[in-house]
């Protein structure tokens, strides 16, 4: 049995197909604006102009036809409305034409669900750390719970805001990376954490008045340090009062080496398992939405709708 799985809540538009075992393939593009933050109607059009030909290129990288597909599963939240109804749209209209089941996937559980896949954890805490969530989530009594999580934005729109301080292109956060580790002389910044939850816009307003003060270098890695020291801090909380046994970091963020390193560190200092998932599953992808279709391929799903603020604790678990 085949799921397509079409992601597109953002700045990607992304195809996946999995038997359920192994990724068959995982195609994407992104919606990168010329200045500034992304447009949202920018990027639907962009994500439609793109969609057939990145399903055919799914379809032939994986030696399938369309009449090979069981299921289409899509994005069907939390999102920005104008990008995240292309996914429901274009699943709608191949479920209907070629008479496929369609299921909803909730994007964060697929950037959950993909770093159990990569990582083998069986139930692990994760944090999970894209452009507009930030979150520390394990799963309890059939809901994935959200122990903690940012009281304003999330920590890539974070990296985001800053590079354009910067004049530094969307995605901000591979250059930050680059930069940030010539940086040598550590800056303080807020450190706002509040039991497991972190705040994060206060360091944007910090950066701003002190951008002109500093090396660009050192101001982007203390920056890292002090925002993922901030997530790490919150996530070893939650790992102590839930007694799991290992730990993982998912979502775009995760691609950096520093954020990785980190968490490795603390769960060597408190014999806690920890692995990095491979950097093409930390972003938005189409594979993660596939492979948590083939999860939930046997949901009777009555509200397929686009869902802009779907909760990751809103779902109920049945396959665990
Ligand atoms: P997502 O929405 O899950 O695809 O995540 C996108 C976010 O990840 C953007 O805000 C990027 O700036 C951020 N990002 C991508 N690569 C890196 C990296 N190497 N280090 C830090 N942030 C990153
Ligand atoms: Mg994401």
């Amino acid at each position: 049995m085949y799921v397509l799985g079409l992601e597109s809540t953002a700045h990607t538009f992304g195809v996946g197909i999995t038997d359920g075992k192994d990724i068959l393939s995982n195609v994407r593009d992104t919606y990168l604006p010329e200045r500034g933050g992304i447009i949202p109607s920018k990027a639907a059009e962009h994500h439609y102009s793109l969609a057939s030909k990145l399903i055919e290129k799914a379809l032939s990288e994986s030696g399938l036809k369309l009449k090979d597909i069981d299921v289409i599963a899509f994005s069907q939240g939390p999102g920005i409305f104008a990008p995240l109804k292309v996914s429901f749209q274009v699943a709608k209209y191949i479920s209907e034409k070629f008479n496929k089941k369609m299921i909803g996937v909730n994007h964060c559980i697929a950037h959950l669900e993909i770093a159990r896949k990569f990582t083998g954890f069986q139930d692990p805490v994760m944090l999970y750390v894209s452009g507009g969530n930030t979150q520390v989530i394990t799963f309890e009594d059939g809901y994935y719970r959200i122990f903690g999580e940012t009281q304003d934005i999330g920590v890539g729109n974070l990296l985001d805001k800053v590079g354009r301080l910067f004049e530094i292109k969307f995605p901000a956060g591979p250059e930050i990376e680059r930069i940030a580790k010539r940086g040598k002389r550590y800056i303080e910044m807020p450190y706002s954490i509040k039991g497991m939850d972190v705040s994060l816009s206060g360091i944007e307003t910090f950066i701003k008045r002190i951008k002109n003060s500093y090396r660009i270098e050192d101001i982007l890695f203390s920056l890292q340090e002090t925002v993922f020291s901030m997530l790490i801090e919150a996530s070893e909380r939650a790992i102590a009062y839930c007694g799991k046994d290992s730990f993982v970091i998912t979502g775009g963020v995760a691609a950096n080496k520093r954020l990785n390193e980190m968490g490795e560190k603390m769960c060597e200092e408190r014999k806690t398992k920890f692995k990095s998932i491979p950097m093409e599953y930390a972003g938005d992808n189409g594979a993660m939405i596939a492979y948590t279709g083939f999860l939930m391929k046997d949901y009777q799903q009555n509200d397929l709708k686009p869902k802009t603020n779907f909760r990751t604790d809103e779902v109920k678990i049945e396959y665990r």
